[in-house]
Parts: structure tokens; sequence; C-alpha cells
């Protein structure tokens, strides 16, 4: 123990425990858009992983939908099995990010739409196409694709 750190104590089936730091590691789960048509078509177009689904979306048009890191190392990784792979990230990267943003801008495979929301995911079984709104304009717009990524965070369970 470091003199003056508060201890933190807990209780369990296998008696009582002290120390200075405690770390939960009791899973998480993936955060949903909350759009018509996401939970009708999850593992029928919808995957939240990229690692896990990713080589069942060979040579198909994939769209990953999130702003942050890791949207587009989602976006990245599924370049090498997808046709092609879109997704929408702020303009104003944090430092921090610029790094994996620019390997992604290089990407031929990799085309970016900005200032769209998806408002619904639509298909006749399987997931066939996105609904977007635009952001700036209310536009809406339809994206015919195999497949969709979700990669707007994860929350602790
Ligand atoms: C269907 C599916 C397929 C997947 N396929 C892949 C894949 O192919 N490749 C890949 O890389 N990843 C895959 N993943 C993701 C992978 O499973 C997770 O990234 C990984 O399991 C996360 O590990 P974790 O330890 O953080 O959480 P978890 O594996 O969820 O473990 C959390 C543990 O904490 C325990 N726990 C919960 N609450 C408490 C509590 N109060 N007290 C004590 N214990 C508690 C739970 O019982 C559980 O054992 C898949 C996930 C799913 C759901």
């Amino acid at each position: 123990m470091v003199p003056g750190q508060k201890q933190q104590s807990g209780h369990s089936s296998e008696g009582d425990f002290i120390a200075e730091s405690v770390i939960i590691a009791s899973g998480s789960q993936f955060r949903k858009l909350g759009v018509p048509g996401e939970d009708k078509f999850v593992g029928k177009g919808i995957s939240y992983c990229a690692t896990c689904d990713g080589p069942l979306f060979k040579g198909k048009t994939v769209a990953v939908i999130g702003g942050g890191d890791s949207a587009v190392t989602e976006a990245l990784y599924l370049s090498k099995f997808a046709s092609l792979s879109k997704g929408h990230p702020p303009s104003q990267p944090a430092s921090s990010q610029q790094d994996i943003r620019g390997k992604s801008y290089g990407r031929t495979k990799i085309e970016f739409i900005w200032d769209n929301a998806v408002t619904e995911i639509e298909g006749d079984g399987v997931v066939k196409q996105l609904r977007l709104k635009n952001t700036r304009n209310d536009k809406i717009s339809v994206l015919e694709l195999g497949g969709v990524f979700v990669a707007i965070g994860s929350k602790a369970q």
C-alpha cells in the first residue's frame, strides 16, 4: 500500500478484499442506433463487430455508421473484404485521431458520407438499403448496400 492512498474494500463469496484500486471487467454492450429496421436485421446484414463478421461480407458494399476512431478502424479492416465501405466521420478530428483518419482517406475503397444521419434500415429478408437524412438541408437519400456495421461505441454492463 502507498502511504496516504485510499484503500478500497470489497466483499465476495470468497471473503473480503482490500486493494488500492478495482478493475471492473464485467463486459460491455454495443450501442444501438435506435432507428426503425435495426432490430429486425441484426444478423441479417447488420453487425456491430467487423473482426467477428467482416469476412461474411466479402465483395459486398457495406456502410460503417459512426464518427469516431472505432468506425474508421472498422472501415479500414472491412476494406480488406468488402468492395466499398461508407462512413461519415466528423469534420474536426481530435489530434490523436489524425493518424488513423489519414490512413483511411487514402483508401480508394472507403468513401466518406458527411453530414448525414441514418433514419431507417430497410430490406427484404436481409438488409438492402439505408435511408439517410442530410443534417444540413434535411434532404432524404437512399443508399443501397449489402451490409451495415454500426460503430458508435459501447456501454459498460
Ligand atoms: C455473438 C458474438 C460473437 C463474437 N465474435 C467475436 C469474434 O469472432 N472475434 C472477436 O474478437 N470478438 C468476438 N466477439 C466479441 C467478444 O466476445 C468480446 O469482445 C469479448 O468477449 C469481450 O470480453 P470482456 O471480457 O470485456 O467481456 P465478456 O466476455 O462479456 O465477459 C464479461 C464477464 O464478466 C462477468 N460478469 C458480469 N457481471 C459480473 C458481476 N457483477 N460480477 C462478476 N462477474 C460479472 C460475465 O459473466 C462474463 O463472464 C463476439 C461477441 C458476440 C456477442
